[in-house]
C-alpha cells in the first residue's frame, strides 16, 4: 500500500478535504499512501485566499481569486459546516449564520492546521500537462515551481484534481461593448464595491455574482444598479435603484440598449456572466468538459473520472453545499484509492451517471435543485465513514434560505440558523449587515466576546 503515491492538485476546500480524510484514517493508525499536494498560490484556502490582484499573480500566472472585499456567506454557515469539525468547536462560542469571507478562511484553516497536512503541500507550485503512461499504468505530471523557476515532475498511481471551477471567466461579447468609455470588468475581477461609489452600474448575468455584487454596490453607496439577465430575472424584491431587465442587445457609447426596447447609460459594466471549467494541464481526452451544473456528465458519483478509472476530480459541480460536500466527496475518493469501494464496470457506471443526468434535467425549482444535491450527497455518504449529520434538516435550511432571500435580499444575512452537527444556535451580529461596513474578522468577534474590546469600534465612534 505504502507504494501507492496519489498527487492533489489545488489547496482548496476541496483538496483540503482530501488531505483531512486521509489524515483521518492515519490517525486510526491504518496505512496510507505517500500523499502529495500542488498549489499554485502561495497559501491554501483556495478561493477563500483572497487577492488584491486581478489578471495574474505574483509571478504570472492567471490569477485563481474572484473573492472580493465584503464579501460575506451568501448561504447560511450551517449549511457549509464540517462534520468532524463545528463552527463552535473553532470559536468557541456561538457565531452569525453568515460570516465573512476572512471568517470562513480561518475556519477552514483552523481544521486543516489540526494536522501536518502543510507539509504535504507545496506551494507556489503550478501543474502545467498530465500524461498517462499506459506501460506502468501512472500519470507523469509535469509542474512548475513558480519561485524557483523550475520545471520537474512527478509519477502518481492516482491523480486528484481539486483546481476549482469559478476562476476563468465566461466573457460573453456585446456589439458596441468595445468602445464603452467607462470601466469593463468581468465579476472574476471585481475587488469591491468602493471604487463604484455614486456610479451606475449594468451587471450583466442573473445568478449569485450578478445578485450579490449588486447588492454591495447598492450598500456600499452606488448610485443605481441594473441587473439584466439573458434567461430568467432572479426576481428579488430590490430596493429602489435597483433592477433587472431583460439582456442587453448592444451599446452606444455609454448607452446600453435592451431587449424589450429602452436604453440607459452607465458608468460601468461588470460582466456576471459565469466561468468556465478550464483544464489547460490536462490532455484533451483526461480534461473534464462540461457546464456548470450538479451533474457533470463523465463522473462516476460525481468524481471518478469515465476517462480514466485513476484520473479523480473534487467539487467540479454547481454548489449549493460546499465544504460538507467536497468532504463526503473526498472521504468517497479515499476509501476508492484504499480499495474499500469497487467500481462496477464502465456501462454501468455510464448508466448511473446518465440516471444522475436525465434526474437533475426534472428539476427546475430551487427546491429540488437542493433536493437533489441532498440525495447525490446522501448517496455518497452510504460508502464511508464520513460522520453522518441530518441531511434532510440541511436541505429544509437551504429552502428557507431561499425563501429569506425573497423576502428581503437585504436582510436575509441577519437571520440565524441552527447547527445540525451540534445544536448549537447561531447568535445574531452585533450589527445588521447593511450596516455593518467592516467585514474584518476582528470586528465580526470583536465586540461581544473581547473583553478588550469594549470601546466602541472606530466606525461607531
Ligand atoms: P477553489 O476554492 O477554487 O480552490 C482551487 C485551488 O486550486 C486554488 O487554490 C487554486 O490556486 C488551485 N489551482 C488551480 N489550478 C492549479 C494548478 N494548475 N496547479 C496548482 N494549483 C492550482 N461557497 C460557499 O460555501 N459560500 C460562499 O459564500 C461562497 N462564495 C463564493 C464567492 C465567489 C466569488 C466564488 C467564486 C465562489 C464562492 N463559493 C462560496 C464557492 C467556492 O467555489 C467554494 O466555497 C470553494 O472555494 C470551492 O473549493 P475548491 O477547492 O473546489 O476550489
Ligand atoms: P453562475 O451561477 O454560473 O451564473 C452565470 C450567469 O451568467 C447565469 O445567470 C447565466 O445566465 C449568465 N450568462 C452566461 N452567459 C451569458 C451570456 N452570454 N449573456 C448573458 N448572461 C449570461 O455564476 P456566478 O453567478 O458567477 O456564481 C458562481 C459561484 O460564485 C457560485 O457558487 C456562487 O455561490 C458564488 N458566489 C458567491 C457570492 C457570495 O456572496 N458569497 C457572490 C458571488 C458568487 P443563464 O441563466 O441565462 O444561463
Ligand atoms: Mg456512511
Amino acid at each position: 500500500m505504502s507504494a501507492l503515491k496519489v498527487g492533489i492538485i489545488g489547496a482548496g476546500p476541496s483538496g483540503l478535504a482530501m488531505l483531512r480524510a486521509f489524515e483521518s484514517e492515519q490517525k486510526k493508525g491504518n496505512p496510507v499512501p505517500e500523499i502529495k499536494c500542488y498549489e499554485k498560490q502561495d497559501n491554501w484556502g483556495g478561493m477563500w485566499n483572497y487577492t488584491w490582484r486581478t489578471g495574474v499573480g505574483q509571478y504570472g500566472e492567471p490569477l485563481h481569486g474572484s473573492m472580493y472585499k465584503y464579501l460575506w456567506s451568501n448561504g447560511p454557515k450551517e449549511c457549509l459546516e464540517f462534520a468532524d469539525y463545528t463552527f463552535s468547536e473553532h470559536f468557541d462560542q456561538a457565531i452569525s449564520s453568515y460570516p465573512p469571507r476572512e471568517v470562513l478562511f480561518d475556519y477552514i484553516e483552523g481544521r486543516i492546521k489540526q494536522s501536518n497536512a502543510r507539509e504535504y503541500i507545496q506551494f507556489n507550485t503550478v501543474a502545467r500537462w498530465v500524461d498517462y503512461l499506459p506501460e506502468s499504468k501512472q500519470f507523469r505530471v509535469v509542474f512548475d515551481n513558480l519561485k524557483k523557476n523550475e520545471t520537474f515532475e512527478e509519477l502518481f498511481d492516482y491523480l486528484v484534481v481539486a483546481t476549482g471551477h469559478f476562476s476563468t471567466p465566461n466573457m460573453p461579447y456585446f456589439e458596441g461593448i468595445d468602445s464603452f468609455p467607462g470601466a469593463v470588468m468581468h465579476a472574476h475581477d471585481f475587488r469591491g464595491a468602493d471604487q463604484f461609489k455614486d456610479q451606475k452600474l449594468l451587471l450583466i448575468g442573473s445568478s449569485y455574482s450578478a445578485e450579490d455584487i449588486g447588492v454591495q454596490c447598492y450598500k456600499h453607496g452606488s448610485a443605481g444598479v441594473t441587473i439584466s439577465y439573458r434567461s430568467n430575472p432572479i426576481g428579488m424584491k430590490w430596493p429602489e435603484g435597483m433592477e433587472e431587465k431583460p439582456l442587453v442587445t448592444h451599446f452606444e457609447g455609454n448607452e446600453a440598449f435592451f431587449k424589450d426596447g429602452t436604453s440607459e447609460s452607465y458608468d460601468a459594466v461588470i460582466l456576471c456572466t459565469g466561468y468556465q471549467h478550464k483544464f489547460p494541464f490536462l490532455p484533451d481526452n483526461l480534461r473534464l468538459k462540461t457546464k456548470n451544473c450538479l451533474y457533470p456528465d463523465g463522473l462516476y458519483k460525481g468524481v471518478v473520472s469515465q476517462a480514466n478509472e485513476q484520473l479523480l476530480f473534487l467539487g467540479m459541480q454547481d454548489q449549493y453545499y460546499t465544504f460538507n460536500m467536497f468532504d463526503t466527496q473526498a472521504w468517497f475518493v479515499r476509501d476508492y484509492i484504499l480499495d474499500r469501494i469497487q467500481l462496477p464496470d464502465h456501462a454501468e457506471r455510464a448508466q448511473d451517471i446518465a440516471h444522475w443526468m436525465a434526474t437533475e434535467a426534472a428539476t427546475t425549482t430551487g427546491d429540488e435543485h437542493i433536493d437533489f444535491q441532498t440525495s447525490y450527497i446522501r448517496d455518497l455518504m452510504r460508502y464511508t465513514d464520513y460522520p453522518p449529520f441530518n441531511l434532510d434538516q440541511v436541505a429544509t435550511m437551504f429552502k428557507s434560505w431561499l425563501k429569506d432571500k425573497e423576502d428581503n435580499i437585504l436582510s436575509y444575512r441577519d437571520k440565524v440558523y441552527t447547527s445540525v452537527m451540534d445544536n448549537t444556535k447561531a447568535e445574531k451580529h452585533h450589527t445588521s449587515w447593511m450596516k455593518e461596513l467592516d467585514d474584518s474578522l476582528e470586528r465580526y468577534l470583536g465586540e461581544e466576546t473581547l473583553a478588550d474590546a469594549q470601546a466602541p469600534h472606530p466606525a461607531n465612534a
